[in-house]
């Protein structure tokens, strides 16, 4: 499972600026649903080595008037989330009521925290950092964000902290494909997993371990075995809380992250929205396997249901490997055909590659349309293997492979796509050059 590391501070210390350093992204996952008063933003990050969810809470105001309580809300259930705490502050502006307040609040929670004195440029550390050290909270950090002075060693520090990368207990009891289910709020999570499990060709099993909020859930349908893991976590909750407080972004990347195969629920009703675009990238930059469910199909006028489609057609270009099912959670249609697509995408997952196999469809491609010249000099590729399943992962050996453009690597992957019948998975193309 996935570590999560949340930055907390007031506005303006820096936390942006340290998520983009760490994430080396822009294309955050950003949670800006109803009810959710601020933005928070979240991002895989890579540090010394490990694999971690990166939580920029952006939310905790301060100032004379206290911590909004609202505001507060979202960065504590950040905090409540996260495995490591940065608590980021501010050199040049020092000590403020707002950060003692953050303090407090820290205190209460007992998460392992770092202080981040932020924006030690230009000024002295011996009189900047004293006032922080006031604060009684974590280890304490100079950094400078902007240019990164501190933060490895700063990372470096935290990472001896995560969690051991032990494999949670639901995955080793997990007998079958593990299929999630996610998608934004209210989009019919809960109802699908209910309808999935009531129907009357499944058995289920006692509950097996949990890890955070999602529930993994053993099952067996026609003699299969599958193991469902419900982000909406309704088969722990007696009665079900407020959507916006059960969908936590944490748990869906995650989720994404621990299943073989995907199934994004999407609300027909409202069409296609950012956020399901958002988390659509998230599951294909996991390499996982997708099948797309656009739900509440049921009393859609005919007319609103062609705009839906040629909405999908327009801008899921992108996931066109991807099987979409329209189907209503709530009266079961259509729900007993996400299977053959879910198995399809498993078993075009986990395929078996063989190198001679691989190296004969490359030589095809190249045969039939061949990579470009770079400095007068053609980039040779010359075999392929297989590097990985779930996602299926290509390794190609040639010369110069660092130039292949981008548009011959789509070619590459829409030809394997093709020769190996790959249905509902990504496939990642890498490259080596040399023997
Ligand atoms: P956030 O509101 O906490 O996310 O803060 P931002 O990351 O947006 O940063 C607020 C401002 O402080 C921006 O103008 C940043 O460029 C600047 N900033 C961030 N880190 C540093 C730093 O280490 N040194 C200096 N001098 N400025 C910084
Ligand atoms: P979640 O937040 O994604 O778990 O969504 P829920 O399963 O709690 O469903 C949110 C609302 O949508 C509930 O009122 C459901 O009854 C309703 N709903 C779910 N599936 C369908 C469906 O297929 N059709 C219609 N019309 N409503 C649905």
């Amino acid at each position: 499972m996935l570590p999560v590391i949340a930055l907390v501070g007031r506005p303006n210390v820096g936390k942006s600026t340290l998520f983009n350093r760490l994430t080396k992204s822009r294309d955050a996952l950003v949670a800006n649903y109803a009810g959710l008063t601020r933005d928070r933003k979240y991002g895989e990050a890579e540090i010394e080595g490990r694999k971690v969810i990166l939580v920029d809470t952006g939310g905790i105001s301060g100032g004379e008037e206290g911590i909004d309580a609202a505001m507060a809300q979202q960065s504590l259930q950040a905090i409540e989330e996260a495995d490591i705490v940065l608590f980021l502050v501010d050199c040049r502006a020092g000590l403020t009521p707002a950060d003692q307040m953050i303090a407090e609040q820290l205190r209460t929670r007992s998460k392992p925290t770092f202080l981040v004195a932020n924006k030690v440029d230009g000024v002295n550390p011996d009189i900047a950092l004293a006032p922080f050290y006031e604060l009684g909270i974590g280890e304490l950090f100079p950094t400078t964000a902007t240019h990164g002075r501190g933060v490895r060693t700063l990372m470096q520090r935290v990472v001896e902290d995560l969690p051991e990368q032990a494999e949670p207990e639901a995955v080793e009891v997990a007998t079958g494909i593990k299929i999630a289910i996610v998608g934004r709020p209210n989009v019919g999570k809960s109802t699908l997993v209910n309808r999935l499990l009531g129907e009357d060709r499944v058995v289920v099993y006692d509950q097996p371990g949990t890890t955070r909020d999602s529930v993994y859930i053993n099952y067996e349908r026609d003699e299969k075995p599958y193991t469902l893991i419900d982000t909406a976590g309704i088969r722990r909750r007696k009665n079900i809380v407020e959507s916006v407080e059960k969908f936590s972004i944490v748990k869906t990347l995650q989720a994404v992250e621990d299943a073989n195969v995907v199934v994004l629920v999407i609300d027909a009703s409202e069409g296609l929205v950012d956020q399901d675009m958002h988390l659509m990238g998230s599951v294909i930059q996991a390499g996982r396997a997708l099948v797309v469910a656009l739900n509440k199909w049921d009393g859609l006028e005919d007319d609103h249901r062609q705009f839906v489609k040629a909405e999908l057609e327009r801008r899921l270009r992108f996931v066109d490997f991807a099987d979409i099912h329209f189907i209503s959670a709530l009266h079961g249609t259509g729900v007993g055909n996400l299977y053959q697509s879910i198995e399809a995408a498993y078993q075009s997952a986990t395929d078996k590659l063989s190198t001679n196999h691989l190296t004969r469809i490359l030589q095809w491609a190249v045969s039939e349309h061949q990579p470009p010249l770079v400095h007068g000099h053609r980039i040779k590729l010359r075999y392929a293997h297989a590097g990985g399943q779930n996602p299926p992962v290509i390794v190609i050996h040639g010369n110069q492979t660092e130039h292949v453009p981008a548009h011959y690597v789509r070619y590459l992957e829409k030809t394997y796509r093709k020769a190996l019948d790959l249905h509902g998975t990504p496939v990642k193309i890498e490259f080596r050059t040399g023997a």
